[in-house]
């Protein structure tokens, strides 16, 4: 095992399976958190009040147990449908396909959009391994199969992945009988959905523009 030497003394004595030990291997395995960080926030934890530990279990376990995925888009709220999809005033013809739930969170408070949504549940990113299988694809191309959807509005992040992903979905939806729209550019390339204010994503999906012709 490599050893990133932070805290090489005291490590030293909790190799094995010590309760530190399994912490931080636990910790360890969190998305963006490495071994030197999942050891900070085990001595963090082991100097936090017994009441924050059990928070922040509390927590988890209660995140674990009330948030689902709704069978429809992929959003995760604490309802399976989520509240867009089991909304009789929304336009399930028209649906709205992002990378993550927190860029449906960002479009709802513009308050413009009154389609549906699909979450992928990233974009595609070939040099880390994550394929069309990895996302919630198949399901969206099940949808438009469905016949219900008119329009898909392409709204992944205006990144080198995120136009490639888009790129990908309008080769596989273009024969389908659907229009096929992209968010306006008023969000800067590079940038993310979810740091893009009210305006300038109101305006992307009003300005929307089409991927293919007819
Ligand atoms: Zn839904």
């Amino acid at each position: 095992m490599v050893d990133d030497g932070a805290y090489n003394g005291g490590m030293a004595k909790t190799r094995g399976n010590s309760a530190f030990e399994r912490l931080t291997d636990r910790l360890s395995r969190l998305p963006g958190i490495g071994r030197r960080s999942a050891q900070r926030i085990a001595f963090y934890l082991l100097k936090a009040s017994q009441e924050e530990a059990e928070q922040l279990a509390q927590a988890v376990l209660a995140f674990k147990r009330d948030l689902k995925v709704c069978g429809a888009c992929g959003h995760v709220t604490e309802s399976d449908p989520c509240p867009i999809c089991d909304d009789p005033q929304r336009d399930p013809g028209q649906v709205l396909v992002v990378e993550q739930p927190s860029d449906v969170a960002s479009l709802e408070q513009t308050g413009v959009y009154r389609g549906v949504y699909h979450v992928l549940m990233g974009r595609l990113a070939p040099l880390e391994g994550v394929g069309p299988g990895e996302l919630n694809i198949d399901r969206l191309i099940g949808r438009v199969r469905g016949g219900r959807v008119r329009e898909v509005i392409l709204g992944t992040n205006p990144t080198l992945e995120g136009d490639g992903t888009a790129l990908y979905l309008a080769q596989q939806l273009e024969t389908m009988g659907v229009k096929l729209t992209r968010l306006a550019r008023g969000i800067p390339t590079g940038s993310q959905l979810a740091g893009a204010s009210k305006a300038v994503l109101s305006d992307a999906i009003q300005s929307r523009r089409a991927m293919v012709d007819g």
